[in-house]
């Protein structure tokens, strides 16, 4: 069943020469953002999109800005939204993730569907990355530099940012979330705060996060604050005696009750939690029992409009 999405088409926004963000509101669950370099006849396509049908609208609305198809696919991290679709691509593109990326998607699977399962997935295969790099790469597009500069753990144990030091744009892929919520769920609260820095010492101008509109350096303060509030919060909920969801529960959201997917505060919760008590960033915690405390603290299983 093909459900009507509430939210506003996709589109894309040319940021600066031949530097093209992809985006999908409303940036919610699983409407992510991609990005597109073209220059000289070469192109690029950073991240895909969750569904058949969204990757094929990818697919469909930069084709006219290239006389190519993309030659390579940068995959920030290994979550499905991202790298679903590079099965549309895969014909004529390589796609190239960091290897942690490349194991964590070869293990995760398709598990992202089971999760919402009245989404229209469509025919989804995985295709894994065929080009892996460890330290940092760099793409050469044309006269565009792209580098590929690995972080984390933070939103998952390893995220790709890429980086075009010459337009000062960064593609942050989900380490920033622009209007919604900050998701640590596999990765780090210290590392992601770590990363921000990291991203911060590249004084980036333009910022395309993994989702949500386009921001500026701000956006990397919002985050610093969050992550902040968020370890207080966990503090003050620790010396109460209470429990990530209780935390959440007694909680005032105040500036963040504004982000969507705001529920996410209890998986980031259980990841400070377990970091005040000294589990290195990126340790394997129960996804499961992260998730259900996510889900009881919303009353039900978050939308997804993918
Ligand atoms: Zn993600």
């Amino acid at each position: 069943m093909v459900k009507p999405s509430p939210t506003a088409p996709p589109y894309l926004r040319e940021v600066a020469d031949g530097v093209h963000a992809y985006l999908q509101p409303d940036g919610g669950w699983c409407l992510n953002n991609a990005g597109y370099l073209v220059s000289d006849g070469q192109s690029v396509l950073i991240d895909t999109a969750a569904t058949e049908a969204r990757a094929l609208a990818l697919k469909q609305a930069i084709a006219p800005l290239s006389a190519q198809p993309p030659r390579f696919v940068v995959n920030t991290h290994s979550h499905g939204d991202h790298t679903f679709g590079n099965f549309v691509f895969a014909d004529h593109a390589v796609v190239v993730a960091h290897e942690r990326t490349r194991s964590e998607m070869e293990s995760l699977g398709l598990h992202l569907t089971t999760l919402w399962p009245n989404v229209c997935w469509g025919e989804l295969s995985v295709e894994l990355p065929t080009l892996t790099y460890r330290d940092r790469a760099s793409l050469h597009i044309g006269d565009t530099s792209a580098e590929l500069i690995p972080l984390g753990p933070a939103h998952t144990f390893v995220d790709t940012v890429v980086w075009l030091p010459e337009q000062r744009v960064l593609f942050a892929g989900d380490l920033l979330m622009s209007g919604a919520t900050p998701f640590c769920l596999m990765g780090s609260i210290s590392g992601s705060l770590e990363a921000v820095g990291q991203l911060r010492a590249l004084d980036p101008e333009t910022i395309v996060a993994g989702h949500g509109p386009l921001a500026g350096p701000e956006l990397l303060d919002t985050a610093e604050r969050y992550f902040r509030w968020l370890q207080s919060l966990a503090a003050e909920g620790a010396a109460a005696g209470l429990t990530p969801l209780q935390t959440a529960r007694e909680a005032d959201l105040g500036e963040w009750a504004e982000l969507l997917d705001s529920e996410r505060l209890v998986p980031n919760l259980h990841r400070a939690y377990a970091e005040a008590q000294g589990a290195f960033p990126g340790q394997q915690l129960d996804i499961e029992k992260m998730f259900s405390d996510m889900v009881a603290y919303h009353g039900r299983v978050p939308e997804c409009h993918a």
